[in-house]
């Protein structure tokens, strides 16, 4: 017999966990993950920055409201999500310009240099600052999300790939793994994956794009200091950034893939080492781990966050792109809104972005 609850989450990465954690509590939830393990896509595989200076206008804000979130969790915690870590794009003038916002603030080659020694001054002539960046603990969040979602009556069912879902009276009849499960609405967290679930829901796709970001942990001669802030090229050609003694690199590319367990193309890390080790003097000599993850965009970049307008209790939470960890515990809160406002008048409806964008002010008043 099918389980009942208000809500089914499809996807325990960081977007189904945060939205667990939301609602548990004040509806009944279950999550289900298609892998034996949470968060083993995207959710593991990412940089750990969060940048209010990085992407448009909505992200940034979503970013912003998320660090504050993390900030008041923090000032009551013994371990911190949060450690100050700013971010630095360098390149030439028009670039750097470009991505100037009330984030990033413009600083010279000089002061640049001073924060990275390490760069070949000769390899930027401009650069720009975002002083409120953090590094964050995912894993810890990660965690956080599942116990605190666990602790208020959620269920969380890994190994369970949904194979199934259908409008059933006012709700949703789910199928995952071996089990069933009845439900007011099914989130799509489904992260690469979510265009494939809205199918199988008989739900129209949105045309998700999953693109693979490959990153490394890399042994070099010259260890950055701790305080370096994480360096990027203005034309997206590598990013780097302090990971104890070793290094985190990235050759942010940006190349479409199907739904898959991305793995690093052979020759992928080669090449941005000789890269790196000519615009910098870190002497990258080993490489400890690699690995690929994919960031899955709409058209336009912008998360998907919603009840779909056509399916009832159909709620899109995907196309994070670069931004899921980042603009997590905002979508969270206006998801679980969404949702609960929904679950109490029974009567899911349709928000864009910029609705939510307005939610989120009168969610804060
Ligand atoms: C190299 C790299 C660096 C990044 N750096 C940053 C960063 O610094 N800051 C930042 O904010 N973001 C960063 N990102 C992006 C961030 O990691 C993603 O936006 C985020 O992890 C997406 O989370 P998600 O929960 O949507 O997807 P996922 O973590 O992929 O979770 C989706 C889950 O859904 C499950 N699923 C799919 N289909 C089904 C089904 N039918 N049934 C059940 N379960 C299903 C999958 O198994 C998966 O576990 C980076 C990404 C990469 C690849």
């Amino acid at each position: 017999m099918a389980s009942n609850y208000d809500v089914v989450i499809v996807g325990g990465g960081i977007a189904g966990l945060s939205l667990a954690a939301a609602l548990a509590g004040k509806c009944t939830v279950a999550l289900v993950e298609a892998e034996q393990s949470l968060a083993f896509h995207t959710s593991s595989r990412s940089a750990r920055q969060l940048i209010p200076s990085y992407g448009p206008p909505v992200v940034q804000e979503l970013t912003v409201r998320t660090l504050e979130l993390l900030a008041a969790r923090d000032a009551q915690a013994t371990e911190p999500i949060l450690t100050r870590r700013g971010f630095m794009l360098v390149g030439d003038e028009e670039r750097v310009q470009a991505e100037a916002s009330g984030n990033m603030h413009r600083i010279s080659h000089a002061e640049a240099m001073e924060l990275c020694p390490a760069l070949n001054p000769d390899s930027f002539t401009a650069a720009g600052l975002d002083n409120g960046s953090f590094g964050c603990n995912a894993p810890l969040l990660l965690e956080e999300h599942r116990q605190s979602a666990v602790a208020a009556g959620a269920d969380i069912i890994t190994g369970a790939k949904v194979h199934s879902a259908q409008r059933l009276g006012s709700g949703w009849q789910v199928g995952a793994g071996t089990e069933g499960f009845q439900s007011g609405v099914v989130v799509n967290a489904a992260g690469a994956w979510a265009d494939e679930l809205a199918v199988i829901s008989g739900v129209e796709k949105l045309g998700l794009q999953p693109f693979r970001r490959t990153a490394a942990i890399v042994n070099v001669e010259k260890p950055l200091p701790p305080e370096t802030p994480m360096v990027c090229a203005a034309d997206d050609s590598f990013y780097f950034r302090p990971e104890g003694n070793q290094v985190l690199i990235s050759p942010s590319e940006h190349v479409p893939s199907g739904p898959e367990d991305a793995k690093p193309h052979p020759g992928d890390v080669g090449k941005l080492i000789a890269n790196l080790n000519n615009v910098t003097t870190l002497g990258i000599h080993s490489v400890e781990r690699a690995w690929t993850g994919l960031r899955t965009e709409a058209a336009d970049g912008i998360p998907v966050v919603g009840f779909d307008a056509e399916a009832p209790g159909f709620f899109w939470l995907a196309g994070q792109g670069g931004y899921g960890f980042q603009t997590s515990s905002a979508i969270a809160e206006l998801a679980a809104a969404l949702i609960l406002g929904a679950v109490e008048a029974e009567s899911p409806e349709s928000r864009t972005v910029e609705q939510l964008a307005a939610a989120r002010w009168s969610i804060r008043r």
